[in-house]
């Protein structure tokens, strides 16, 4: 395992920072401190804590440049897009400031005789596991709630954004949040199940790849802790008639590169009755041929560098392990001769059980274009994997796309617009997508002991 944590920009591979990991003994003293404040936490009122929540929102809002440039240099997302994450996540504390109380509300039930109340309380402290694909949101959608909720947060971030993770931690902190209410944890991903048999943690929820998601899942398990997990996906993009089907290209391609394809509800798999399939590769082709790569600092650049030379080595193999299988590469499919983890944008067709594009996770700028003969095989194919995190529809007749919805083992159906997050939505999947849901009311129920009093 590694000994540090290292911020290392893709675009040309220089290293910003190491961190010295934390040792166990200062990761148990870090699990205690935050038990310990817990304790505390918890006799202030949920009104009191969301205040604090709201008011890391603002902050969040005054230091959008600082921490927007952070993320941008440390996994190379572009700048405009590293603005709107920061936005979002700090909608998500803003909402959460607003409506979190309200969420927490003492609900009375019908009795007989005397009352009833169910009264949501806080579980203790819990561990967060996150991601680097969009480093200050996964946070704010675990942590925001939580803290309403009364809980406090350990967070191991993903050991290639421990700038961003220790603004975050600043961020809490300068916004009330008490010093040990949440407590940023340098460990690599390997050393995480220690902390997890510590009896003082309450509950894990991991944010990441479903190999990660189910080695936690399972030392959570043996200790009875609760888990929500949000793993990859690999979502189907249905397209059912050709209206508008410029603008339809128009919304798979930027879907398919927002956050230059590394997103777990991007849109994977393109499925295209054979009547336009034809017509929509040509339009992605196109687009994708357009890209200008350069600075993700720079706004005029649309083709940024994936998060490390890794992610990017690893989706070229996927591509070319495809392509040996038999299927056809329209476009792309390789590194682009210059520094840095950049990957040309891709389309893939005739992609056939089998191949590995076909069932695993592409995180980066491919797109994979399927052909079915009518709405039934649509539905098999989208159902035919292992992941169940969103999808998308597009079809002008609302009916007829309502009932294809029903027909898809998903968690989240958009119709006529793609898959996208917003602080009142709830978030989640099913099958190797994981379980639990974030955001929304349903996302300050995760962890809270949904405690019942009767009274005669
Ligand atoms: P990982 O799942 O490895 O990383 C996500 C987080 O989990 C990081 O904080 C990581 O820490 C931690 N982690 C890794 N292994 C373990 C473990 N055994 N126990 C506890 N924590 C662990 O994702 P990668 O960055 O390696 O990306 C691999 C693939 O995962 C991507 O190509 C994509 O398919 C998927 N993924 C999906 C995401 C989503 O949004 N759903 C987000 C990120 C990845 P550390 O960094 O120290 O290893």
């Amino acid at each position: 395992t590694r000994s540090s944590v290292a911020s290392v920009n893709p675009y040309n591979n220089q290293v910003l920072g190491e961190f010295a990991a934390m040792s166990d003994e200062a990761v148990d003293f870090a699990v205690g401190a935050a038990h310990a404040a817990f304790l505390g936490w918890r006799q202030t009122t949920p009104a009191d804590r969301a205040a604090i929540v709201g008011r890391a929102g603002e902050l969040m809002l005054q230091r959008l440049d600082e921490f927007a440039q952070l993320v941008t240099l440390e996994m190379g997302k572009r700048i405009t897009e590293s603005r709107d994450e920061v936005r979002l996540a700090a909608d998500i504390m803003r909402y959460y400031g607003e409506r979190g109380p309200g969420f927490l509300a003492d609900r009375p039930l019908p009795a007989e005789e005397g009352r009833v109340v169910v009264a949501s309380r806080p579980l203790g402290t819990l561990l967060g596991i996150m991601p680097w694909n969009y480093p200050c949101y996964q946070v704010a959608r675990f942590a925001a709630p939580n803290l309403v909720a009364g809980n406090t947060i350990l967070l191991k971030h993903a050991s290639n954004c421990p700038q961003s993770a220790l603004a975050l931690e600043r961020l809490f902190r300068d916004a009330g949040v008490p010093p040990d209410g949440y407590v940023n944890i340098f460990v690599p991903g390997g050393k995480v199940g220690r902390i997890i048999e510590n009896p003082l943690v309450r509950g894990v929820s991991l944010t990441g790849s479903d190999r990660a998601g189910a080695s936690v899942a399972e030392r959570a398990g043996r200790n009875i802790v609760k888990t929500v997990l949000e793993l990859g996906g690999s979502d189907p993009f249905i397209v059912l008639d050709a209206e508008d089907l410029d603008r339809t290209i128009d919304a798979a391609v930027t879907a398919r590169l927002s956050n230059m394809g590394q997103s777990c509800v991007s849109p994977k798999r393109f499925i295209l009755l054979t009547e336009f399939f034809d017509r929509f590769v040509e339009g992605v082709r196109q687009r994708f041929a357009a890209l200008v790569p350069g600075d993700p600092m720079d706004p005029a650049t649309t083709l940024s560098p994936l998060s490390s030379e890794q992610a990017a080595e690893t989706l070229v193999s996927q591509v070319r392990d495809t392509v040996a299988q038999g299927a056809r590469l329209v476009s792309g499919g390789r590194r682009l001769d210059r520094p840095g983890a950049f990957v040309q944008a891709t389309v893939l067709t005739d992609v056939r059980p089998g191949m590995r594009a076909y069932y695993e996770e592409l995180f980066g700028p491919v797109a994979v274009v399927y052909r079915v003969a009518n709405e039934d095989e649509a539905v098999g194919l989208a159902n035919d994997n292992p992941y169940g995190l969103g999808a998308s529809i597009f079809c002008r007749d609302l009916d007829r796309a309502g009932r294809l919805a029903e027909r898809l083992d998903v968690g989240m159906v958009w119709i006529n617009h793609p898959t996208s997050s917003r602080p009142e939505l709830p978030f989640g999947g099913i099958k190797r997508s994981g379980y639990g849901r974030e955001l929304s009311d349903l996302g300050i129920r995760e962890f809270v002991n949904e405690k019942l009093i009767r009274a005669y």
